[in-house]
């Protein structure tokens, strides 16, 4: 396998392997993986926040035009016995997530939320937001606040299929969140992407680009997996057009394989939509080059709430033996649980350093 020139075609061809030049593949980013980020596995702590939004993605089954959905957010003290339960367990960090909303009461909110978990935790916890696109201004109050990472997924580079996947209006603009995601690393967040694999209407060099994008825009770390459809969505009428489940799976480990290899510093997810796909899907993941994992502490009453695609995993599993679960399995991928790190990715501050030597 030669991967000397990173461009569509390579990494076109790549990702259509079998056979033995998947298998090469796959154990090329398994090196990479050890030679530059070791066998660590850093957990964030995922705590779904609220499923309230004011969008109407077509692949989401928490769209705001979905009437089926009961809406919730947490309050102010569930958030805080979550994070403490993350710290308690030694995580280094927790990812606050929910549906975008950009209103004073929400920006504010998540503000206060930041200072207390700070305080409670000592700021022992990093603190990754994904709460969709935001002005600069809130940005920096939330930074200022004590977040240190932002996780914003371009979910497909390619504006045409950006666009078949959206409602045409500005509030769903491809411009726009591809600003959103250059302010970010504006506002001094260390950034993360990501896009959805085996969407409809989504080719093979899409995703090659999505990987070159990915590189180009000297992302930190990313998460991206598998598109699984919703009935509730507008996109479910093209399930017809959709690979098998386990095609897409294959082809989201290929995505996970080849983003090792280009970006080998960065840190990348093992995703809950891979292990919707398959049942050890996390873990094989995380032999392919993927060294995060986001056990969910969202409260077990709010879950069914939070489904943004079919068959979600870990409805019903009480935290507490999710954890000792996830433990064993991720050592029997041959990885190790990092306790007590905050995971930042060497990326980070490799880009922090090129920026100052310019
Ligand atoms: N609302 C924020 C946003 O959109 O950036 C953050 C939360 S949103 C639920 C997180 C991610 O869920 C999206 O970026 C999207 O990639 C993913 N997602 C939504 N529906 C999905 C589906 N049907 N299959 C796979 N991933 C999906
Ligand atoms: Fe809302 Fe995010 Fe779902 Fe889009 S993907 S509908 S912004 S929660």
């Amino acid at each position: 396998m030669t991967l000397d020139n990173f461009n569509n075609d390579n990494l076109s061809r790549l990702l259509m392997s079998q056979g033995t030049e998947l298998e090469e593949l796959y154990r090329q980013a398994k090196q990479t993986k050890e030679q530059v980020v070791g066998n660590n596995v850093y957990y964030r702590g995922l705590i779904e926040y609220s499923n309230r939004c004011t969008k109407n993605c077509f692949y989401c089954g928490v769209r705001r035009g979905n009437k089926n959905v009961k809406r919730y957010t947490l309050t102010d003290d569930e958030v805080l016995e979550a994070a403490l339960l993350a710290h308690r367990n030694n995580f280094g960090s927790l990812v606050l997530q929910s549906g975008e909303r950009n209103d004073k009461i929400f920006v504010e909110k998540i503000a206060f939320l930041l200072s207390q978990i700070r305080n409670a935790t000592h700021g022992e916890l990093h603190v990754t937001l994904s709460l969709g696109e935001q002005t600069a201004e809130t940005l920096k109050l939330w930074r200022r606040n004590g977040a240190h990472r932002y996780l914003l997924r371009i979910e497909t580079s390619n504006r045409e299929l950006y666009q078949k996947m959206h409602p045409n209006d500005s509030l769903h603009s491809f411009d726009k969140r591809l600003d959103a995601l250059k302010l970010l690393q504006y506002c001094d967040y260390q950034t993360g992407t990501g896009v959805m694999i085996g969407l409809p209407f989504q080719t093979i060099s899409h995703l090659a680009d999505d990987l070159l994008f990915i590189r180009n825009h000297n992302i930190d770390m990313v998460g991206m997996g598998p598109y699984i459809e919703h009935e509730e969505t507008h996109l479910y009428k093209y399930r017809h057009l959709l690979l098998p489940a386990d095609e897409r799976f294959e082809l989201s480990m290929k995505m996970v394989a080849l983003l090792r290899i280009i970006m080998p510093d960065i840190n990348i997810a093992a995703t809950t939509a891979m292990q919707t796909l398959h049942p050890k899907g996390r873990e094989k993941a995380l032999t392919v080059g993927a060294n995060v994992i986001m056990p969910n502490l969202t409260p077990l009453k709010y879950r069914e709430g939070y489904q943004l695609y079919a068959n979600k995993p870990n409805l019903h599993e009480e935290t507490e033996s999710h954890l000792a679960n996830l433990k064993v399995s991720i050592e029997s991928a041959g990885c190790k649980v990092a306790i007590g790190e905050w995971g930042d990715p060497l990326h980070y501050f490799n880009r922090q350093q090129n920026i100052k030597k310019e």
